[in-house]
């Protein structure tokens, strides 16, 4: 098996530097195939991972890829677990990552509003069992996450989104439209939304957040405010990536967790490249639905290299 299984390797240095080295927040996107796993790592050295990547035959490759991103960075144990929803290809290496990873902090927006029988099964039984070993923390808008040293903020979680403007934030959004027409998948609206400043650096991990949401956050005003890093947008699937919602957050890079054949909208696509202040796209994989048409150069695809990084500083 390949030695890496993190792709990209974001490096942010914070304001200050110590006398020796720089003090960094590093941020790792873990390829799970179409699914979701990012791992923030502090310069405290205390980790906060999204989500374990898929279920079924995959779990044990995705937890064992989490596992070798966690190496990389010097992790032996995973601080803060936040599941963003309880879909599949999200939770999936959940019970897999926990057998091989101690976890302390379980985080979730709490019930599945999306009935299927795996996905019960598991919240009724293995879930309970696996956070009784740590602790556990159903958040909601608004709510904070002890990530020491970076400002960690929940903005969304179970459908509710935060009722007032972040600091800085709440000018009216140019952007708002009236909504394109949107079939959401249920589970998808309840996802863990995550806000991190670190310095001067902004970045949100929406999950699978849809577009009627998004929308609540950032029209008529944008109670976001600009971020530099954009990570983890639903596979870039067009059901999310609405063009109020990132042209308000003016992302700089976006990093976009989709599969070959999974994600990468071309209307999403449209909405990446022509935001403002948009400087770099990286996606995990080709896509074949956007095809040679809006997929970025070779270079930001970064399974057509092995071990890629490059540092934004
Ligand atoms: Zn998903």
């Amino acid at each position: 098996m390949r030695a890496l299984a993190c792709l990209v390797a974001i490096i942010v240095s914070a304001a200050l530097l110590s006398a020796q080295r720089a003090r960094t927040l590093d941020i790792y996107v873990v390829d799970v195939e179409g699914g979701n796993a990012t791992l923030f790592v502090s310069p405290s050295g205390e980790s906060l991972l999204i989500d374990t990547g898929n279920a079924g035959a995959a779990a044990a490759r995705d937890a064992g890829r989490i596992v070798e991103a966690a190496k990389d960075a010097g992790v032996t144990h995973i601080d803060h677990l936040i599941t963003t929803h309880w879909h599949g290809d999200h939770y999936g290496g959940l019970a897999e990552l926990a057998m091989r990873m101690p976890i302390k902090q379980f985080i979730d927006h709490g019930k599945n509003i999306q009935p299927a029988e795996a996905t019960d099964a598991f919240l009724d039984k293995t879930y309970p069992e696996l956070y009784a070993k740590g602790t556990h923390t159903v958040v909601k808008a608004g709510d904070t996450i002890p990530f020491k040293g970076v400002e960690t903020r929940v903005i969304a979680s179970a459908g509710q989104v935060i009722a007032k403007p972040l600091p800085g934030a709440g000018k009216p959004n140019p952007f708002c439209a009236p909504m394109r027409p949107l079939e959401a998948i249920p589970e998808d609206t309840q996802s863990v939304t995550t806000y991190f400043t670190f310095g001067k650096f902004r970045a949100l991990h929406p999950g699978d957040l849809t577009r009627d949401k998004e929308n609540d956050l950032v029209c008529p005003a944008n109670r976001v405010g600009t971020v530099d890093l954009l990570v983890g947008p639903h596979h870039g699937q067009d059901t999310s990536n609405g063009e109020p919602f990132v042209h308000a957050l003016q992302p700089r890079v976006i990093v976009m967790n989709n599969g070959t054949r999974k994600g990468g909208w071309p209307v999403v696509m449209q909405s990446f490249y022509t935001s403002p202040r948009f400087e770099d796209l990286w996606q995990m994989h080709f896509s074949l639905l956007s095809g040679q048409e809006y997929t970025p150069p070779g270079l930001f695809v970064t399974n057509s290299r092995n071990g890629f990084s490059k540092e934004y500083r």
